[in-house]
């Protein structure tokens, strides 16, 4: 019997949900943050509208076409894509400041983005949110009735290539009940 030992996975870390459109990530992550409001999610700049009930500064910052242009510019977005006609991107200096400081990250973002942190920063640990099948998650992404019909085709057309692009993964998490994936993200984040 030695030094105590230090449980390998015990470290903050960034852990990055990503999966299709309509998969209910935002579900799973709001239902987790509900129950773990210390759980601290990025907040992402989207050029997108706000739908109802959004914040700015809560869900989103809803920014201009020419704000995300200078984001991008300065350099300011840990990574960003283009999703279904608007841009997303994750602020960089909230991120980083958490992290220095100890904390665990959790990022919500499109397949595209997850790529890219996967690039910057090798060490996180990315997670795959799956539908139960594809049947559920066309139900899904029909039913929101927020969306226009063609956005719907565009979002749907998306996420048949992004389902593709599950072995990319670190895990895979498969969204049948949003308990359960909750409280397996939960134990991923690693909040205490
Ligand atoms: P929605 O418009 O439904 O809120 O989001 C559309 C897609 O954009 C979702 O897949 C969501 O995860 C993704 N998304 C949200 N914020 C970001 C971000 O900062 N970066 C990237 N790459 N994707 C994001």
């Amino acid at each position: 019997r030695g030094a105590t030992p230090v449980p390998p996975d015990s470290r903050p870390r960034l852990t990055v949900l990503s999966g299709p459109s309509g998969v209910g990530k935002s579900t799973v992550v709001a239902h987790m943050r509900k129950q773990h409001p210390e759980v601290w999610l990025s907040v992402s700049a989207t050029t997108r509208g706000p739908r109802p009930g959004e914040q700015h500064g809560v869900h989103y910052f809803f920014v201009t076409d020419e704000e995300m242009d200078k984001l991008i510019a300065n350099g300011e977005l840990l990574e960003w894509a283009e999703f279904a006609g608007n841009r997303y991107g994750t602020p960089r200096a909230a991120v980083l400041e958490r992290l220095e400081a100890g904390e665990p990250v959790l990022l919500e973002i499109d397949l595209q983005g997850a790529r890219q942190v996967r690039e910057s920063m090798p060490e996180a640990q990315l997670v795959f949110l799956a539908p139960p099948s594809w049947d559920e998650l066309v139900r899904r992404l029909t039913g929101r009735g927020t969306e226009p019909p063609e956005v719907i085709e565009r979002r749907l057309a998306a996420a048949r290539t992004e389902l593709a692009a599950e072995p990319e993964f670190d895990l895979t998490l498969v969204n049948t009940s949003v308990e359960d994936v909750a409280r397996e993200l939960l134990a991923l984040v690693n909040v205490v």
